[in-house]
């Protein structure tokens, strides 16, 4: 069910991901991955969804699967700031318990219950819901990378390096351009500017 080369979204024309969550044609190809165990689990409980929710919110970490933790606190309200739960403005600290909280799968799960390309699907899907919660080139360097985490790949910790590097020198445009994680990294480095 990955797709398996990188697409042009035919809604937003962005690399498809690019445009989540606003495209609903790239909402719905990254949520699919989080739907598939969450709606199983919607039917199997029988309970209105906000209910099970908050139930979900109150199980042992790692008993459900980690796409259960983030569909329950998409589909919850924070009480605090009634923004989307963990997704409010910064000072909310309602949302930042919640979002801390989601992150104890990673700690528990990871390498061997979640891969890495999982933890980055999740840390890319929370950093494009609430982008006003992060600096704009850690959005963007999410937003870059999304089309290629959706194929199942994952940078280097050297391309990662890199493609963070270009980000930080505004060239956006230009690494939008490119259709690999390998071309992102690999960008040229900007010339010499010729005096005027
Ligand atoms: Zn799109
Ligand atoms: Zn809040």
């Amino acid at each position: 069910m990955r797709p398996t080369a990188v697409i042009d979204c035919p809604a937003c024309g962005e690399l498809a991901g690019r445009g989540y969550p606003t495209c609903l044609v790239c909402a719905e190809l990254v949520d699919q991955f989080w739907t598939l165990d969450w709606r199983p689990l919607v039917e199997a409980a029988g309970l209105p969804e906000q209910e099970l929710a908050e139930l979900v919110l109150q199980e042992d970490v790692g008993k459900l699967p980690w796409t259960c933790t983030d569909m329950a606190m998409t589909v919850l309200r924070c009480t605090a700031c009634g923004a989307e739960l963990g997704t409010g403005d910064l000072p909310c600290l309602r949302c930042r318990v919640a979002d801390e909280q989601r992150w104890a799968w990673d700690h528990i799960g990871y390498p061997t219950r979640m891969t890495g390309n999982e933890h980055a699907m999740r840390v890319a899907r929370m950093v494009l819901r609430a982008p006003h919660r992060q600096r704009e080139t850690i959005v963007e360097g999410w937003r870059l990378t999304l089309p290629f985490l959706l194929l199942g790949e994952l940078p280097t910790n050297s391309q990662a390096q890199r493609i963070r590097a270009h980000v930080l020198a505004e060239r956006y445009d230009e690494l939008a351009a490119c259709r690999s994680l390998y071309e992102l990294a690999a960008l040229p480095s900007v010339p010499w500017r010729k005096e005027g």
